[in-house]
C-alpha cells in the first residue's frame, strides 16, 4: 500500500475534512505510487490561513536571528536527508539523478543564504539632517503569504520563497503542485523537526481551485508568491490585486539562444543541448528557440540532430541524459505541438516520438524533437511547450536575429554564442528578457543574484532570490527620532 501524506496545518499532519486523496505516479514506471496525498478542499484552505494568522504576531517578533537559526538547522537537517529526498525527486517528478540531486542541493544552500541574512534585516541609518534627528528603514514582515507553487523544481521552487518569507517573518501556506508535493513535504518535516512553531508553516495539497484560488482571495493574506504557468498567473494576479493584496507572479518563457558565426559551433550545440533537453525541457527557463545565423545554419541543425540522436533517454535513477515527462497530460502536450509543427510546415529533423520499446513502456518518455525551417510566427516558435522541443529558425543578420528572438509574448531568459564582444554588448543591452546571457546556456540560476522575467513572462514587480527576494515578503517603515 502506497503511503498516505497529510496536510501540515497548525503544527500536524492532519487529513482533508473531504476523506478523499489522490495518487502521484512515477513517471519513469507508472505501475508504482509514489504517494497518496490529500484532495483538500476550500475548508482545509481556510484552517491553514486562520493557522498561519494566529502564529503571525508571535513569529513576527520572533528576532531574526532567531528565525535564521530555524532556517540554518532546517537546512542542516534536510542535508542529512539529502539522499532520501533526492530520490523522492526522481521518483516524483522524473529528474535524473544528477538533475535531482542539484535541485535538493539547491534548496539546502538556499536555507543557509537566507539564514545568514536574518542578521542583516535591521535597515540603513542615514545621515541625520541635524544632529539630534536620526532616520532609519526597518523592514515589517508582510504578515500572512500565500505561496503557490509548480511541480518542475519542487524543492528548490518552494524553498526560494519559504526561506525569505521565513526569516523576515511572515508566516505561510503553502500550495504544492499536484504532480510533485512529496518534497515539498520533506522540508517541511525538516523546518518542523528544527522548532519551527506551530502555525507559522502549513502545507495544504489539492487542486488548483479548491487550494489556490482561496489563497488568492482570502481576506486575511496579505500577498500570493505564485510560480507557474502564465494562463494561471494571469488570473492569480487578477485576483490578489482585486483584493489588494501585494502579488508576484513568475510564469512562462520562449527563451531563445542566438547562434552567429563567429561561435564555435560544437559550443553552441552543447548550449541548446543542454538548454533545450535538460530537465526534459521541463524549465521555465529552457531554449526552445535556436535562432541561428543562415551561414551556420546547416552546419548547426546537422550537429544538434546529431547530439538530439545521441542523448541517452532513461530513468532518472539511472541517471540519463533525459528523464521521462512529469505527467501523461505533458508528454501528449509535447506530441501534439510535434503534430502542430508539421502541419505548420516546418521540418521535424529527427524526435519528438513517444518511446514504445518494453525498457518505456511504462513511461512518459519522448525523443528530444529538432524542427528546422521554422518561421518565428508559427505556434511551435511563440508558444511554450514545456518539453523537449527545439525550434530552429534562420537570421540573416544580427539585428534580424535579435528581432526575432525579441518578437514574443515572453521575456524570461535569452542567451546568444558569439566570440564577437560588440554582438554581445548590443544584445544584453536590448534583449526583452529578465535573464540574459553571452556564451551560456539559458537555464541555471544562482541563488544570490536576482530572477524574475519581463513581459508575460513576471508580473515584472519583485524579483525572487538574493536580496532582492526579501523585498517581496517585507514592507519598509521608515522611522525619525528627535
Ligand atoms: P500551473 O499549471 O500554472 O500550476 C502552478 C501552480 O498553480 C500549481 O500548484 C497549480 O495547482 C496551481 N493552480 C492551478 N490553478 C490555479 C488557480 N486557479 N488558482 C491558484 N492556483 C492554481 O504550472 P505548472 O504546470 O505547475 O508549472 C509549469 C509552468 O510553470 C510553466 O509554464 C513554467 O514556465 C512555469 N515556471 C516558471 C518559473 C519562473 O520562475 N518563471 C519557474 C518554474 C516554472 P495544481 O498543480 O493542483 O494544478
Amino acid at each position: 500500500m502506497p503511503t498516505t501524506y497529510g496536510n501540515y496545518i497548525n503544527g500536524t499532519w492532519v487529513d482533508s475534512e473531504s476523506g478523499e486523496t489522490f495518487d502521484v505516479l512515477n513517471p519513469s514506471d507508472t505501475d508504482e505510487v509514489v504517494g497518496r496525498y490529500q484532495d483538500s478542499t476550500t475548508t482545509d484552505a481556510e484552517a491553514a490561513i486562520e493557522a498561519a494568522v494566529a502564529a503571525q504576531d508571535e513569529w513576527a517578533t520572533t528576532p531574526g536571528p532567531e528565525r535564521g537559526a530555524i532556517l540554518k538547522q532546517a537546512g542542516r537537517l534536510l542535508e542529512e536527508r539529502k539522499k532520501e529526498t533526492t530520490t523522492m525527486l526522481v521518483r516524483e517528478e522524473g529528474k535524473t539523478q544528477s538533475e535531482a540531486a542539484g535541485e535538493v542541493q539547491r534548496a539546502i544552500d538556499i536555507f543557509a543564504y537566507y539564514a545568514q541574512k536574518a542578521r542583516d534585516l535591521g535597515g540603513v541609518v542615514k545621515s541625520p539632517s541635524s544632529p539630534k534627528k536620526e532616520i532609519y528603514t526597518k523592514r515589517e514582515p508582510l504578515g500572512t503569504v500565500g505561496l503557490i507553487t509548480p511541480w518542475n523544481y519542487p524543492i528548490a521552487i518552494p524553498a526560494w520563497k519559504l526561506a525569505p518569507a521565513l526569516v523576515t517573518g511572515n508566516t505561510v501556506v503553502v500550495k504544492p503542485a499536484s504532480a510533485a508535493p512529496n518534497v515539498t513535504r520533506i522540508l517541511v518535516e525538516c523546518l518542523d523537526e528544527a522548532g519551527l512553531p506551530a502555525g507559522v508553516v502549513n502545507v495544504v495539497t489539492g487542486s488548483g481551485s479548491d487550494v489556490g484560488k482561496p489563497l488568492t482571495e482570502h481576506e486575511m493574506i496579505d500577498g500570493v508568491s505564485f510560480t507557474g504557468s502564465t494562463a494561471v498567473g494571469i488570473t492569480v494576479a487578477r485576483t490578489a490585486t482585486e483584493g489588494l493584496k501585494r502579488v508576484q507572479c513568475e510564469m512562462g518563457g520562449k527563451n531563445p539562444t542566438v547562434v552567429m558565426p563567429s561561435a564555435d559551433i560544437d559550443e553552441a550545440v552543447e548550449t541548446l543541448g543542454v538548454g533545450a533537453f535538460g530537465t526534459t525541457g521541463q524549465s521555465c527557463t529552457a531554449a526552445s528557440r535556436a535562432i541561428v545565423h543562415e551561414q551556420v545554419y546547416d552546419e548547426f541543425v546537422n550537429a544538434m540532430v546529431e547530439y538530439a540522436n545521441s542523448m541517452d533517454i532513461g530513468p532518472g535513477r539511472n541517471d540519463p541524459d533525459m528523464g521521462p515527462h512529469v505527467s501523461n497530460s505533458e508528454l501528449e502536450s509535447t506530441l501534439e505541438y510535434v503534430e502542430i509543427g508539421q502541419d505548420e510546415g516546418a521540418t521535424l529533423e529527427t524526435g519528438g516520438q513517444r518511446l514504445t520499446d518494453p525498457e518505456y513502456a511504462n513511461g512518459y518518455y519522448v525523443s528530444p524533437a529538432v524542427f528546422s525551417d521554422v518561421d518565428n510566427d508559427m505556434q511551435i516558435a511563440q508558444e511554450e511547450i514545456f518539453g523537449p522541443v527545439l525550434s530552429v529558425i534562420k537570421a540573416s543578420n544580427f539585428e534580424e536575429a535579435l528581432a526575432l528572438a525579441n518578437d514574443v509574448e515572453y521575456g524570461l531568459a535569452a542567451s546568444i554564442v558569439t566570440q564577437d564582444l560588440t554582438e554581445a554588448d548590443e544584445f544584453v543591452d536590448r534583449i526583452e528578457a529578465g535573464v540574459a546571457k553571452v556564451n551560456e546556456k539559458t537555464t541555471g540560476l544562482e541563488l544570490h543574484v536576482p530572477f524574475g522575467g519581463f513581459k508575460n513572462s513576471s508580473t515584472n514587480t519583485y524579483r525572487e532570490q538574493g536580496d532582492a527576494g526579501l523585498d517581496f515578503f517585507t514592507t519598509t517603515k521608515t522611522i525619525y527620532r528627535n
